[in-house]
């Protein structure tokens, strides 16, 4: 079964423009291996209202996958 690990959101300052940032980062298993992490950010006083989000699955977490299909980054 997939988890996703539960850590608590980290709240800072931001420094271009005072709001509040909040950033996860998560840690993500299969029957208890790790397969992936990402992490997430956003800012509470953005206008575009963005999340910046890097998902890394696979190879270089401990399940070996063929490379070339192991990572997703966007
Ligand atoms: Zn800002």
């Amino acid at each position: 079964m997939i988890e996703i690990e539960r850590t608590p959101s980290k709240e800072s300052v931001c420094e271009c423009c005072g709001g509040t940032t909040t950033r996860l980062t998560r840690f993500v298993s299969d029957d208890g291996d790790a397969i992936g992490v990402y992490y997430a950010a956003f800012s509470d006083n953005h206008p575009d209202s963005n999340v910046v989000v890097l998902l890394s699955l696979g190879n270089g977490i401990t399940t070996p996958v063929p490379k070339t299909e192991s990572r997703s980054h966007f």
